[in-house]
């Protein structure tokens, strides 16, 4: 196999990636990034960003993850396609092989692999999406404001976005599979005391209706059988998130949902050398400009760990 050093090596090209590639860049780092099998990460399967600060107008997702890119290259980043297949990190010097082909040996290591949202995997979710379909009611919710949206889900994060959604829309329909929701109570509570909220028990999402906008959603109570359709322009999926560290599970430690442990305060995992930031290691905010932050993090822990020789 062929072999490579870096002092170095980035592994995903998201907000957390880019932005530590931005600036250990700056500090003379040249580091590599492999942009993994989603480059550009959540944000290009998104349309507007209007929440990241600096963009008074809004940026469409890929269009910024694409001046991330160019952002990350004018500083001497060796930006590179390739997916990380396997890791080592037993050794001081880190080895991280790409593609089954090349391996690479790298002193530090940056993880920003990101996490991917849970879909209900119906075929008019797939083809929807963009279009009034969403995984991210915080992105996305603005968009269907003074209208009728529904949101599926029972945790945390599914009663946190229909209460968001419920500041913005005339009516949230909340589809829930079971009789119960697993959110805390305090968030249940609230949930059923939002008068424009309406929960959907026993509930499965059936199909999403609409050609080329999402237009209704027929849903399945699971006792009854019965169908119903609901008249919405908005459809959310809040059914949790995967972090993407299947390939690290057996050289770093992660948290009892799979996410990337760290260092309270720090960049730093339990491997020294290696470092994680971004959607990989944050379940609970996962928000471009967090991801972003905790990208410079990331780069600063490495440059001072490398500078520490
Ligand atoms: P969870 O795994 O906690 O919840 C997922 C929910 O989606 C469950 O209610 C589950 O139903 C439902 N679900 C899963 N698959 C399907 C499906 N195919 N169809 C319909 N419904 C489905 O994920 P969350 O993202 O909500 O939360 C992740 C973690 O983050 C939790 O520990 C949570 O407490 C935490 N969190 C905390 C917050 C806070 O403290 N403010 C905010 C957000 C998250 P069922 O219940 O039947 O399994």
């Amino acid at each position: 196999m062929k072999t490579e050093q870096t002092k170095l090596l980035i592994i995903g090209a998201g907000p957390a990636g880019y932005t530590a590639a931005i600036y250990a860049g700056r500090a003379q780092l040249n580091p590599v990034l492999y942009q993994g099998p989603q480059p550009g990460g959540q944000l290009t399967i998104t349309t507007d960003v209007e929440n990241y600060p600096g963009y008074p107008e809004g940026v469409l997702g890929p269009k910024m993850m694409e001046d991330f890119n160019k952002q990350a290259a004018r500083f001497g980043t060796d930006v590179r396609w390739g997916s990380v297949t396997s890791v080592d990190f037993s050794n001081s010097m880190h080895k991280v092989i790409v593609d089954k082909e090349l391996e690479i040996h790298a002193r530090a290591v940056i993880i920003a692999t990101g996490a991917s949202a849970k879909w209900l995997g119906l075929e008019s979710e797939k083809r929807l999406n963009g279009s009034g379909v969403s995984a991210c009611a915080v992105c996305d919710g603005y968009f269907f404001r003074k209208q009728d949206v529904a949101i599926v889900g029972g945790g945390d994060t599914a009663a946190e976005e229909s209460l968001y959604l419920s500041k913005l829309c005339r009516k949230v329909y909340l589809i829930v599979r079971r009789n119960e929701l697993r959110a805390s109570k305090f968030m249940a509570q609230r949930v059923l005391n939002t008068p424009n909220l309406e929960v959907r028990w026993n509930s499965v999402t059936d199909e999403i209706l609409g050609d080329k906008t999402v237009t209704g959603v027929r849903i399945k109570n699971v006792n009854t059988g019965e169908m119903n359709e609901i008249p919405i322009q908005g459809f959310f999926v809040a059914i949790g998130h995967q972090p993407n560290t299947s390939v690290f599970s057996k050289q770093i430690e992660l948290d009892e949902f799979d996410y990337i442990q760290t260092k309270p305060g720090t960049a730093q995992t339990n491997v020294e050398g290696v470092f994680a930031c971004g959607d990989v290691q944050d379940r609970h905010y996962r928000q471009a400009v967090t991801a972003a932050g905790s990208g410079c993090m990331a780069a600063l822990d490495a440059e001072r760990y490398l500078a520490r020789g």
